[in-house]
């Protein structure tokens, strides 16, 4: 499987270019907060969502004094206020009982599997959340896994699953060194301009010659919009 990544990864590359990395890694934290803005709506109004709380509070601690129903006030402009809000709210009050300040820069010294263990006990943070913490904050060699790279990933061949979770599985510690930003990157950038959900462009996909998607009807459709992944380079 290493190989065939490394393969995809290079074509992604001929066809997209290297994705520009953020010359500043977002602390663990603001990933996670945006990661839950992200979910269900565009980059746009996530990104207001995440703003209003970073323009609005000096630190997480400050947010944390805040009940579900006045963070919701901040971030609806995201949708889905009162479960994004509850989530945040419980994911604050966890560090806080946890901790005397709210952050999450011990992570830093452990390993992916201690990390994803760890985060992944707070309600409302899941697997793809972490792995965006790995990847963006962490510069660890993890490819997060949305719908876009599940879609297709399974489309080219590399994996057989029904969920992004065991895509995810699957594809962990199969990525060359140094491959997960652009492969992860690129992918979103595939699956939002050729492997569209309905009817994928296959005949002007980079990934033509190497994809054992059997269906690959002509398509000359408008470009896939929405998507449910903030660019998570790009927080501050
Ligand atoms: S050839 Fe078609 S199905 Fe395969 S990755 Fe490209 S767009 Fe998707």
């Amino acid at each position: 499987m290493k190989k065939k990544i490394q393969k995809i990864d290079q074509l992604l590359i001929n066809h997209f270019g290297i994705p520009p990395k953020s010359k500043r890694r977002p602390d663990p934290l603001d990933t996670i907060i945006g990661t839950i803005l992200s979910q269900n709506t565009n980059d746009s109004n996530s990104y207001k969502a995440y703003r209003n709380l970073k323009d609005n509070f000096k630190n997480w601690d400050q947010l944390a004094i805040l009940k579900p129903s006045q963070i919701e006030k901040y971030i609806r402009i995201a949708g889905l206020g009162k479960q994004k809000s509850k989530a945040i709210y419980g994911l604050l009050q966890s560090l806080k009982k946890k901790q005397k300040r709210i952050s999450l820069n011990h992570i830093e010294r452990n390993t992916d599997e201690q990390i994803l263990e760890e985060l992944t006990s707070f309600n409302g943070v899941g697997v793809k959340t972490v792995s965006c913490v790995l990847l963006f904050s962490l510069d660890r060699n993890i490819c997060p896994v949305d719908t876009h790279v599940h879609r297709t990933l399974n489309r080219i061949g590399i994996v057989k699953t029904n969920n992004p979770e065991k895509t995810f599985y699957e594809i962990l510690n199969k990525i060359p060194a140094g491959a997960a930003h652009s492969f992860h990157t690129n992918l979103i950038r595939l699956g939002r301009e050729f492997c569209k959900p309905a009817v994928p462009n296959c005949p002007g996909c980079p990934l033509k010659s190497i994809c054992k998607y059997e269906d690959k009807t002509v398509e000359s459709g408008k470009a896939y919009k929405t998507n449910n992944f903030m660019l998570l380079d790009n927080l501050d």
